[in-house]
């Protein structure tokens, strides 16, 4: 009920300014985003790793108008993968992007150049690239990117959302050998035209596609904290002789740690989605929707005196 309201709040300038600007906030949101520079994101990373784990490091940030801007994420990326390889880390942690961040709502072409000058650096630093899945009205484009990337970087990985009423068929285009696809369930506000609303409905799409990209001759990423949705995964992976590390878990930082931790000691490969900088407004609203009792502990923090 709450979902669709802090959805829309995610996208208000206003608001944006006021959660930002309130000093607790920065309290509440260190449950999920692990810091602001680039060396907090790598020692989060440096943890992480020695604790069994991959990562994927998102430079928070979304929907840029401003081409200073859009370059300086850029930057970021490129940094961030000079950093990870000087520290030995690029071979377990690469990095996702978001499109609109690079560009993407200002010219196609802006965000194609951008999203290869990261995926030159995360080349030269020995790691990959995922484009992450935005809202749907970016879904065509999104691909159309991540086809053109692949022709230089066949390992780019993109992402698709059971939420989205196209995205079996989409797995079905993408179930390739060497194409790493996550599958999520889908975190913005979509209209019924285009996206499941009842969420036994998405459930049910991610069963679906998941089958598809299990049996099909890709590298299935299965970005869900749903415990039902690890239990199918696993049914699956015996169902196809898929055997661990063809396939991996992927969960966001701060979500389910001990399960992370507990699927990685069984063997499996497992990253956790770890985002950094900033602009944590957007990611933030969205965990928030997710949850309702994550919403408690915000209001309940923004209200006690700490
Ligand atoms: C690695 C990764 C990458 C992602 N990339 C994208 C992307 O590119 N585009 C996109 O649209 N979405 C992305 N998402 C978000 C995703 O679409 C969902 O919104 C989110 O993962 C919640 O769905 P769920 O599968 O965990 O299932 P849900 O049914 O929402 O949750 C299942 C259980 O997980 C736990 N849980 C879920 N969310 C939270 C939370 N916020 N706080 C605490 N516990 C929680 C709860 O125990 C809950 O019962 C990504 C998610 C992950 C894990």
């Amino acid at each position: 009920m709450l979902r669709e309201p802090l959805l829309m709040l995610s996208r208000s300038a206003r608001v944006k300014h006021l959660v930002t600007s309130m000093p607790v906030s920065k309290g509440v949101v260190a449950r999920y985003v692990p810091g602001e520079s680039t060396e907090a994101a790598v020692d989060a990373t440096r943890d992480l790793i020695g604790s069994g784990l991959h990562v994927s490091l998102d430079f928070l940030g979304e929907d840029t108008l401003d081409l200073a801007q859009a370059d300086a994420t850029v930057t970021a990326y490129t940094d961030l993968l000079r950093s990870l390889s000087q520290h030995g880390l690029s071979r377990t942690a690469e990095v996702s992007v978001k499109l609109t961040a690079v560009g993407q709502a200002i010219d196609t072409s802006m965000a194609l150049d951008g999203a290869r000058a990261v995926c030159e650096a995360a080349q030269a630093a020995g790691t990959t690239v995922t484009l992450d899945m935005e809202d749907h009205a970016t879904t065509d484009s999104t691909l159309g990117i991540l086809r053109e990337l692949r022709k230089d970087f066949p390992e780019t990985g993109a992402v698709l959302q059971s939420y989205l009423r196209r995205t079996e068929a989409d797995c079905r285009d993408l179930a390739y050998e060497g194409s790493r696809v996550r599958l999520c369930k889908g975190a913005y506000n979509e209209p019924e035209s285009v996206a499941f609303g009842d969420k036994h409905d998405v459930d049910k799409a991610y069963v679906r596609c998941l089958k598809v990209l299990m049996a099909g001759q890709g590298y299935p990423m299965v970005a869900t904290h749903d415990p039902r949705m690890v239990d199918i995964t696993a049914a699956l992976a015996t169902r196809h002789d898929r055997p661990q590390g063809s396939y991996e878990y992927q969960m966001l930082y701060g979500i389910r740690p001990d399960e992370q931790r507990r699927l990685a000691e069984t063997g499996e490969q497992v990253r956790v989605y770890l985002p950094y900088g900033q602009e944590w407004y957007g990611y933030l609203m969205r965990r928030l929707a997710e949850r309702p009792s994550n919403l408690t502990f915000f209001l309940r923090s923004l209200v006690s005196k700490k």
